[in-house]
């Protein structure tokens, strides 16, 4: 609109300017061109050079307009493509999002027509192909992808999850390794590397994977502790079993630095140790050891590093062993049992009385059981005891955090559901008898839960765990006056001076 007005004005001036030289600057001028001679005013001729050149400027205007034309069409016509391009890509997204296969592969081809754009196109395409079941056709989109830089990696994890669809684990644990490569500092990719290597039996693959990711800050600093800890530890029984004590050795003292709770790195240290004759060395590492995780296998390993304790004396060792946790409950178990190997009865009814403060468990019963014959040679009440046990608490167990499933001994992968590392030390939920998990017992069920005819003998030979207090033979004989136990909760009973008495 104003470069219309401005040429208006423009030409009004020019026509101005002509009829002011025609009317009041009169002047003639002849042109001879060919033959032709041409009489006119000064003012006619500017005004025909003016109309001459506007003419030339329209036309030269024209020709640009009518030679740009196909290109402005062209480019619009490939804006629009684009457009529906992306918004078949979109819907195509949403469908994925919403599960709708069908819908999916539809916007799919529809994206992959219009646009010009193949990584999101293929990525689209071997989502929606997933999403229909067509694992061939998913897999062909992503290593497709495979060819182009940009698309790689997106193909790699698309691979990944593909094979470990399929239950190919190799594959998948040749495109984890590729796909490290590619990106070292992706979690993702390190934890997947982790968890294949190691199923794998590549150990020293799995460390390297947990070790990146511990260095790197890429997985919580305890989580990432914690893996480094376990695959060392899976390693150092692997250079056991390969009979290499020197690197076995190595190994276990370096999972146990990394995790000092991780009770079957300890117990193997100390066997380690004990075994090279530094029984010193390993009672002093299962003493830090019981701080930071109280397990009554510290206390099994503790018996070689102590050896030829016995009674009070063993007694007075378990007490060095717990006393930086000696009020935790497997504290005074292990006290309590160690007190009822040293006949001192006032001390073990004490301890067991304090456990049972925290919950009377199974195990809390049957000591008491072992208590009451012993001392008081009184069966009823043993009996009695050892009815309440088949309905106590549970006693901690290794339980999976994963599945729930007990094991009766430590494994770096659940035996159930094959989680790593899943297995805890804690009280484990009741779990119905009928109902034991292939390859995992239930703590409960080890032991009959009913008292069976002759249950005092089966209770005093195979309870003991603690080293049994050599030399100090037959039950004890003079026994302080039978204190009334009131079945539910333990309570503490004895004095300690009839604990002294006891023994002397
Ligand atoms: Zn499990």
């Amino acid at each position: 609109m104003t470069r219309a007005l401005w040429f208006s004005v423009k030409v009004a001036v020019l026509v101005a300017i002509a009829w002011y030289l025609a009317e009041k600057q009169p002047g003639q001028v002849s042109l001879v061109w060919q033959g032709y001679r041409v009489d006119t005013s000064v003012g006619i001729l500017l005004l025909a050079a003016g109309l001459v050149a506007v003419l030339v400027a329209i036309l030269y205007r024209s020709w640009g307009g009518i030679k740009r034309t196909p290109g402005d069409i062209g480019r619009k016509l490939k804006a629009n493509r684009e457009k529906r391009g992306y918004r078949a890509l979109t819907q195509g997204m949403v469908a994925v999002a919403a599960g709708e296969a069908v819908e999916a592969q539809r916007w799919a081809r529809k994206a992959d027509e219009l646009l010009d754009a193949p990584p999101l196109t293929m990525l689209l395409s071997a989502q929606a192909a997933q999403l229909d079941g067509d694992d061939q056709a998913a897999k062909r989109y992503f290593t497709a992808m495979l060819e182009r830089d940009e698309t790689r990696f997106l193909g790699l994890r698309g691979l990944i999850t593909q094979a470990l669809r399929d239950g190919d684990e190799p594959a998948a644990l040749e495109y984890a390794r590729s796909a490290h490569t590619l990106k070292p500092n992706t979690p993702w990719v390190l934890e997947t590397l982790f968890d294949l290597s190691e199923q794998a039996g590549d150990l020293e693959g799995a460390e390297r994977a947990a070790r990146d990711a511990a260095h790197g800050k890429l997985l919580p600093a305890t989580e990432a502790t914690r893996k480094h800890a376990v695959v060392l530890l899976e390693r150092a029984y692997k250079s056991q079993r390969a009979s290499d004590p020197a690197q076995t050795l190595k190994l276990v003292k370096q999972a146990h630095k990394a995790a000092p709770d991780l009770v079957p790195a300890s117990v193997l240290l100390a066997e380690l140790l004990v075994g090279s004759g530094r029984q010193g060395a390993a009672a002093r590492m299962l003493e830090k050891a019981w701080a930071a995780a109280p397990h009554p296998a510290l206390i099994a390993a503790y018996g070689p590093a102590r050896p030829g304790k016995a009674g009070i004396e063993w007694l007075n060792q378990v007490g060095k062993l717990v006393a930086a946790a000696a009020k935790h409950p497997e504290s005074l178990l292990a006290l309590a049992e160690a007190a009822l190997d040293a006949k001192l009865w006032g001390e073990a009814r004490r301890h067991l009385g304090e456990a049972g403060e925290a919950g009377v468990t199974d195990r809390v019963c049957r000591l008491m059981a072992r208590l009451e014959e012993a001392e008081h040679g009184d069966l009823d009440k043993a009996r009695e005891w050892l009815m309440r046990a088949g309905e106590a608490l549970p006693d901690p167990a290794w339980v999976c955090d994963s599945c729930g499933a007990l094991a009766r001994e430590w494994q770096p992968r659940c035996g159930a559901c094959d989680a790593y590392d899943g297995l805890a030390w804690h009280t484990p939920p009741r779990v119905p008898l009928e109902a034991p998990v292939a390859g995992v017992v239930t703590q409960v069920s080890a032991e009959p839960a009913v008292l069976p005819a002759e249950p005092v003998e089966v209770l005093t030979n195979g309870e003991d765990a603690a080293p049994p207090a050599a030399g100090e033979a037959g039950p004890a004989p003079e026994t302080a006056p039978a204190e009334p136990i009131p079945a539910p909760p333990v309570e503490e009973a004895s004095k300690p001076e009839e604990a002294r008495r006891a023994t002397t």
